[in-house]
């Protein structure tokens, strides 16, 4: 089976946008996000309008401050300061990557917490790896969901992850102890990659690497989940190598087109977290 990204990342804005729409009629409010964009980096100028967009659509309020790339570090930590004070916004996410001159560490503490979306934020990844109640990052919260709707009990399930970056891999790992899954995390040092993947119920390919993973690394009937977004030529392709895998795989994310629409309505609904917890 291969999982409809674009389908399920629908019906989550439609749910967000029930619930919002609710909520307004209830209390006169919205959830608000707030965007910090620095400088004119390409991919993030996309990243960023997309996310207006989808935000817009489900009824929060959106608004992007834009910085030029030589803005420095106090003016941004001046302004989340501001929007930590300001009732109306209950989202800040500042895009990254930032310019050199701006110390990427210093903004996410800077960001109140109980407003940090993106969830990576010191006391939110703390939270996430204790067990207790954390905003999570996007990009796995999107995963996970993918994943139950085909696996709703996890427990005792093999996960095996590949990459261990703190926005992917980690909390990928957290999410899933979570949901009582054995979670075998490998990276690049990892000596034999084949053997590990192939000890997965549910493989997670967050790398960075075009087609890593073949079909004889993954074993019948597992649910692979592929984040990766490589450019080959003028074709954007995952960590996975879809044609092959997706004959072995019980369920399995094409890229574009499956964990990436999940990871902007996974922000919608972090951003309605927010909202709500405040
Ligand atoms: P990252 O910070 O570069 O981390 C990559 C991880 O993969 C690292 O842990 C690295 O190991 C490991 N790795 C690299 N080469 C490997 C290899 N040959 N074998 C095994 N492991 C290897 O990347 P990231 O930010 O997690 O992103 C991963 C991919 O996801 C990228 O393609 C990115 O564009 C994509 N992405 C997609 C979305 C989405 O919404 N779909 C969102 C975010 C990112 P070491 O730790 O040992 O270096």
């Amino acid at each position: 089976m291969i999982i409809d990204g674009k389908k399920e990342a629908q019906l989550l804005r439609d749910k967000i946008k029930k619930e919002i729409d609710l909520i307004k009629l209830k209390f006169n409010k919205v959830p608000g996000l707030t965007v910090i964009l620095i400088g004119d980096f390409a991919p993030s100028q996309i990243y960023v309008k997309n996310k207006e967009k989808n935000a817009k659509e489900v009824g929060i309020n959106s608004e992007v401050v834009r910085y030029p790339k030589e803005i420095s570090e106090q003016e941004v930590i001046k302004k989340i300061r501001e929007l930590n004070d300001n009732d109306a916004v209950s989202g800040i996410l500042v895009q990254l990557p930032l310019p050199p001159q701006i110390n990427k560490e210093k903004i996410i503490n800077a960001i109140d917490p109980l407003k940090d979306v993106d969830g990576f934020h010191p006391i939110n990844v703390g939270n996430l790896s204790s067990g207790h109640n954390a905003t999570v990052p996007c990009t796995p919260l999107g995963c996970l969901l993918l994943i139950k709707k085909n696996e709703p009990n996890l427990s005792g399930k093999h996960a095996v992850i590949i990459g261990r970056s703190n926005l992917n891999g980690k909390p990928m790992a957290q999410l899933l102890l979570k949901e009582n899954c054995t979670v075998t995390i490998v990276h690049s040092k990892t000596k034999d990659l084949k053997t590990e993947c192939l000890k997965g119920d549910i493989v997670v390919a967050a790398v960075g690497v075009a087609n890593l993973v073949k079909s004889d690394w993954v074993k019948e009937n597992s649910i692979v989940i592929d984040v990766g977004i490589n450019k080959v030529g003028d074709k954007i392709v995952g960590d996975v190598e879809f044609d092959t895998v997706k004959e072995k795989a019980k369920a399995i994310t094409p890229v574009p087109g499956g964990v990436g629409p999940m990871t902007i309505a996974c922000l919608l609904k972090n951003t309605l977290e927010c909202f709500k917890d405040r």
